[in-house]
């Protein structure tokens, strides 16, 4: 694992810079030279982290751009912050998402149905699938890259083959399929992104979330086939996607809230409308609270979350 994140560090241009980032936050990918720009800015709970990290690479420069895989709000958490750290940025998103993000649809965000917190930013500019835009010092293919989530794109840099990935593809997992849970998509939206980058072919992948991997040690080929892999399980058994998804979905919102009181907790399963259908995806069988129940004993049995008599507390 060291010399995979080594050997894929080694090949990116010395002008970028990889801000890998833990959860909640998405890695910060900053494109240096005269015009600097940072794609995705991490989760709310971090944007002064954020402010401060971009501060330490930019040095004296200002920050030009910022660019955005997927308006998750773990990617875009960051961006009202940088903007008040520098308003002269320019703001660019996914080309469906920009009136979105320009009236604040807090539904077609998709903070609505999570119930999850994103502070409020602007957008001015639009990354369109099929053109090319500058960032930093580079020329970047913008693809769409469906499946985690239907307006992602994808950034491919043809001349050093670098792809910074979002969420469509990981080293070691796969993200929730929010399409199939939506019904806007299918596991087959997520495997034909995945053929996509393997028709790009790119000699680095930078996710969204942890280290930089290289196809020359085989790390990006392995990474194909434990996605794939996870994806024909997830087609043959799409109620223990739901069941993942669910469990995700909780975990997220408790490592942003570390602790809740239990009635305040209960409250917020009972109003995320995105739990309901994940009920209705698992066990539609199962009485609400029983099925609720069943997903959070073993979250609780684990030590993934904990609870006391008055409180819920995110666990390990
Ligand atoms: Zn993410």
């Amino acid at each position: 694992m060291q010399s995979e994140m080594n050997l894929a560090s080694t090949l990116l241009p010395a002008d970028m810079r990889v801000l890998e980032r833990g959860w909640l936050s998405s890695n910060n990918i900053v494109c240096l030279g005269d015009e600097p720009c940072v794609i995705d800015t991490g989760h709310t709970k971090h944007a002064g982290e954020t402010v401060t990290l971009l501060r330490d690479v930019l040095g004296d420069q200002a920050l030009v751009t910022i660019a955005h895989t997927h308006l998750h709000s773990d990617h875009c958490g960051g961006t009202g912050a940088l903007q008040a750290a520098w308003p002269d940025a320019s703001t660019w998103v996914p080309l469906p998402s920009l009136s979105h993000v320009q009236t604040w649809d807090q539904d077609a965000l998709t903070f609505g149905g999570t119930g999850q917190r994103c502070d409020v930013f602007t957008a001015s500019d639009a990354l369109i699938p099929g053109n090319t835009v500058r960032l930093g010092n580079h020329h970047w293919e913008i693809h769409s890259a469906p499946g985690h989530d239907a307006l992602a794109v994808l950034l491919f840099e043809p001349e050093h083959g670098l792809l910074i990935s979002g969420d469509a593809m990981w080293e070691s997992s796969v993200g929730v399929i929010f399409q199939h849970i939506e019904g806007t998509g299918s596991f087959d939206t997520y495997a034909d992104t995945l053929a996509l980058i393997e028709k790009l072919s790119p000699r680095v992948v930078i996710p969204g979330h942890g280290a930089p991997f290289a196809r020359d040690d085989g790390a990006i080929d392995a990474a194909f086939a434990s996605a794939r892999k996870r994806i024909e399980y997830f087609k043959d058994n799409p109620a223990q996607h739901a069941a993942h998804a669910a469990k995700v979905m909780i975990k997220y919102q408790m490592m942003d809230f570390e602790t809740l009181p239990r009635a305040e907790f209960d409250v917020w399963l009972n109003s995320m409308p995105l739990l309901a259908v994940l009920h209705q995806q698992h066990r539609p069988d199962v009485p609400w609270n029983d099925w609720l129940e069943s997903v959070l004993e073993p979250m609780f049995s684990k030590g993934v979350l904990r609870r006391n008599a008055t409180h819920v507390m995110n666990g390990d």
